[in-house]
């Protein structure tokens, strides 16, 4: 018998009062909700502000600022080879695998998929993306991912694996899932897909899970029943969380999250700037202060706990926050798409209203490598390749 009945209607939370869903349904229209009975059951109904209330509940905020944010913030599309699957660094291809979740986060970058109207995305057929994989031997790590590639079946989870596991360039394949946090049940439940980790998962090919945990509420006994179940069954297991207004934007939940992540054996892995998203402005943090808390959090950690990297996943790269002064925020290329460009400095003008790269004044683009030492101003004395970042924001 299933535990978790997912809800898709609001008028479904005993909860809400009519008014309520009556007002929120304008949300919905716009940006659907999804829920089910398991996460529900986390929030503190007394409290407005519940954390776990604000990630899975709609607002009205998300309708007050319409100017803000894009459908596709880090222009995926941009990086889409074929519907649903996307090849940006050379080494790592993304399969969209699904468009369902074990709920709705409200400030979901990839909202698009769920939206009325949208564009299917995902990966309808595997066999093509696993080919292309193969002609690809500069790919050695593909990541499954959505929505949440555990609402697939394990057994049709395991044919796209084995598939992949079938080519020798693939060292490591990712499955990203909040599935422990949003239903941990469909891995308590389910005795086919330790068996399947087991399987994949060997001493020379590791899968990683990548966790999404948000707040140290969501680590409950039964999340931390299934992460057990992921790490005896030979998986690696990371976490990834946005860091999020009202949510984990506190340095002492944060540094509870890492904590407590550090515990039961998942590593936090990024933390993400959250990407202006149509309808996300309610959860976003400005840069400069999400820098500091992140900084703030990590100070009396253990060095398990903190070894989370603060990143804005941009169209131009994986770009991590790695320092500020009163005048400047500093930045590196912890990925590029073009390897060159990766460790690539950043010096920017402080912005304490800044929300993405696009919102900061590049000063200096730098670059140090061994064989390659360029220092200089945007104004005109690095190279063409190391340019990008300013000819673009200037
Ligand atoms: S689990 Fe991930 S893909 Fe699904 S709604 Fe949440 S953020 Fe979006």
């Amino acid at each position: 018998m299933a535990k978790v009945r997912y809800i898709k209607n609001l008028a479904d939370v005993p909860q809400l009062s009519p008014q309520e869903v009556s007002q929120l349904s304008r949300v919905t229209r716009k940006f659907p909700f999804g829920a089910n009975s398991y996460y529900l059951g986390l929030i503190n109904w007394a409290d407005e502000n519940d954390p776990i209330r604000r990630m899975v509940i709609p607002t009205l905020e998300e309708l007050g600022d319409e100017e803000w944010g894009a459908v596709d913030p880090s222009r995926e599309a941009a990086d889409t080879v074929a519907p649903g699957l996307q090849h940006k660094y050379p080494d790592t291809a993304l399969f969209l695998l699904s468009d369902l979740c074990g709920g709705r986060c409200r400030y979901c970058f990839r909202k698009r998929l769920f939206m009325p109207h949208r564009e299917h995305e995902i990966l309808k057929d595997y066999r093509p993306a696993v080919a292309y994989i193969k002609a690809h031997p500069e790919v050695n790590n593909v990541l499954l991912t959505g929505g949440d590639p555990l609402r697939l079946a394990t057994a049709g989870l395991r044919e796209i694996i084995s598939a992949l596991r079938e080519i020798d360039h693939v060292q490591i394949i990712r499955i990203g899932t909040k599935m422990p946090v949003f239903n941990p049940f469909r891995i308590i439940d389910d005795p086919a897909l330790p068996e399947m980790i087991k399987e994949f998962s060997t001493p020379e090919k590791r899968l990683y899970f990548m966790l999404h945990f948000c707040h140290p509420n969501e680590i409950t006994r039964e999340a931390i029943a299934a992460v057990d179940i992921l790490i005896t069954s030979g998986a690696i297991l990371c976490n990834q969380n946005p860091l999020l207004r009202g949510v984990n934007d506190n340095p002492e939940v944060l540094a509870e999250l890492y904590k407590k992540l550090s515990f039961i054996g998942v590593s936090p892995y990024y933390t993400f700037q959250t990407r202006p998203t149509i309808g996300n402005k309610p959860y976003a943090v400005p840069l400069v202060r999400a820098y500091q808390v992140f900084q703030e959090a990590k100070k009396n950690l253990s060095g398990t706990a903190k070894r989370a990297t603060f990143v804005m996943s941009h169209a131009l790269g994986k770009i991590e926050v790695v320092g500020l002064d009163h005048f400047h925020i500093y930045m590196r290329y912890h990925r590029a798409p073009d390897p060159a460009d990766t460790g690539e400095f950043i010096v920017a003008r402080r912005n304490d209203g800044g929300y993405w790269l696009d919102d900061f004044v590049i000063d200096t683009v730098s670059f140090a490598g061994i064989n390659d030492t360029v220092v200089g101003s945007t104004a005109g004395a690095v190279t063409d390749s190391r340019i990008k970042v300013s000819a673009h924001y200037r």
